[in-house]
């Protein structure tokens, strides 16, 4: 059984241009998107739009049961990469050909969106039309005004072009984003969904909303591509967040808001955001917190408001976490931990494995390290850990960098056999699509076409063979016409800086280095 609220209704018959904005993802994680959210309540303020939601597997919209062939526009929020096999198969299921050059004057015109369409799109460049390469509401608006004043959307294409952030291979890109957190959207009349089946829950509960506290992150995790692409960290006022928090609060009748954002925690006034939050009743809830601004007292303030698991990532020991431009010590998460069990708080933990130059000692030091951490968790299953493999992503220093199937096998298995806490861990064969899917260049979509049922052995031929490419002096980077803002020179730098584990310190504190990104 599954009710929502704040659903939008409208006469299609009644607006210029019909709106579908498809997640190639189950329900559940479509409704826990911020993203998707703000382009469900941005496009519906306006009067000439109708934007319903398609999510998979379904091809027919919520709002209307409209096929994706009846509407003008068809957009796909892509936040993971196997949601390329939901998209195709939702592509191929619809009445819409599923390559962009079949497609007749009236089938739709099909883009893209959210953080993989714009890191590399050439993967699924032949199935979707245009590309849009950041900030929905900087760039959605001037896609369909144009759209509405043509008749073959893909006969007027350099229409489309010549908007800036939006993309087709052949056409190079800047992306862009709302430079001041005031013009963001923020979706008062989020959707809330009533349920009691976990299966249709979103991601925080179904009696929480979503509050965006800031977008971006300079801290430079060397492995993090939200982090290189997204700068610099903009923030949303405090009085803004909490008059919002209020509205929201009203329209959704819930009292529990999810805090969103890269770094959540490095918010300038995330404490006081807290404590005026709970005082006025709410509840919090935090994606993963960056240790370093995690004080005790907003430990004790989140647990104040019913917090009851904080989520935190060491990702490896701290000699790696060095070369990953992590300069989190040991003493540090000790004393998160120890302070989150003092409060009876549960603690989860994100771990990688496979990070650059490491051993099976680096492996062993680092059981021994969880195995001391896990020593003080009071109660079974009051820390758990999650330990995912290390996949080399576009636009960050490690995109140099292959995936090692063979050893990765060796290092999970040694890592899993020798843990006896709660610990999650990643489908290797998964990362390693997933490091074809990030990594290639348009080649791949003629196996794409295929589907799912490529088989793995066919994958991991292709990990190597760009893991072989990388190692070229000449290799060209397929996503090089995806301007991001930073700067490949200065990726470069830093990927170097990965041998000698040299810090390359927060430009928030310790003044700019001039990545590319502010420019
Ligand atoms: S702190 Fe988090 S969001 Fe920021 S760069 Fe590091 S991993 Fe990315
Ligand atoms: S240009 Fe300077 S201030 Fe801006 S994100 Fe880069 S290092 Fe930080």
């Amino acid at each position: 059984m599954i009710e929502e609220y704040n659903t939008v209704i409208k006469n299609p018959r009644k607006v210029i241009t019909r709106f579908a904005s498809c997640y190639p993802n189950i329900y559940r994680v479509a409704m826990s998107s911020m993203g998707y959210h703000i382009i469900y309540d941005y496009l519906n303020a306006r009067e000439d739009i109708y934007c319903e939601r398609v999510i998979y597997p379904q091809t027919k919209s919520i709002e209307t049961r409209s096929d994706l062939a009846d509407f003008d526009i068809v957009s796909f929020t892509l936040q993971f990469e196997q949601d390329y096999f939901n998209m195709i198969d939702m592509l191929k299921r619809s009445n819409i050909p599923l390559e962009s050059k079949n497609r007749r004057p009236t089938d739709p015109l099909v883009i893209a969106g959210g953080p993989c369409a714009a890191s590399n799109p050439l993967p699924i460049s032949t199935f979707v039309d245009l590309f849009v390469i950041g900030d929905a509401e900087v760039t959605l608006d001037k896609i369909i005004d144009v759209r509405s004043d043509t008749n073959n959307p893909r006969a007027d294409i350099y229409d489309f072009l010549d908007i800036p952030g939006v993309y087709k291979p052949g056409e190079p890109a800047k992306i862009q984003q709302v430079k001041n957190m005031k013009d963001a959207w923020r979706p008062i009349y989020q959707i809330v969904t009533k349920t009691d089946n976990k299966k249709f829950m979103p991601a925080f509960g179904d009696n929480a909303f979503l509050l965006e506290v800031s977008r971006g992150c300079t801290r430079g995790c060397r492995f993090c591509m939200s982090g290189c692409m997204y700068r610099p960290r903009r923030e949303t006022p405090l009085k803004t967040l909490l008059e919002t928090a209020e509205k929201t609060r009203q329209v959704t009748g819930h009292n529990k808001v999810a805090l969103i954002g890269e770094a959540v925690s490095d918010y300038s006034k995330i404490e006081e955001l807290c404590w005026e939050l709970t005082q006025e009743g709410f509840q919090i809830a935090t994606p993963s917190l960056r240790i370093e601004s995690v004080t005790d007292e907003l430990l004790e303030i989140l647990k104040q408001s019913g917090l009851k698991t904080i989520t935190i990532a060491p990702e490896t020991i701290q000699k790696q976490r060095w070369k990953l431009n992590k300069p989190i010590t040991d003493t540090e998460i000790y004393h998160t931990v120890d302070r989150a069990i003092a409060l009876k708080l549960k603690v989860k933990m994100y771990l990688l494995l496979g990070t650059p130059g490491e051993t099976t000692d680096d492996i062993m030091e680092l059981i021994n390290f969880l195995r001391q951490l896990t020593s003080k968790g009071v109660r079974y299953n009051t820390i758990t850990t999650s330990v995912n493999p290390l996949i080399p992503k576009p636009h960050t220093p490690l995109q140099y960098m292959g995936f090692d199937y063979d050893d990765l096998y060796d290092k999970f298995k040694k890592y899993s056999t020798r843990l006896k806490h709660r610990n999650k861990k990643e489908n290797l064969k998964k990362a390693t699509i997933q490091y074809v899917l990030t990594n290639s260049g348009a080649e791949l979509n003629s196996l794409l076409k295929i589907g799912k049922k490529i088989a793995f052995k066919d994958w991991y031929k292709l990990a190597y063979k760009i893991n072989e490419e990388k190692e070229k002096e000449n290799y060209t980077l397929p996503w090089h016409e995806i301007d991001v803002g930073i700067k490949n020179s200065f990726l470069k730098k830093e990927y170097k800086k990965v041998e000698t584990g040299e810090i390359t310190p927060w430009c928030e504190t310790d003044g700019c280095y001039n990545c590319g990104s502010c420019e």
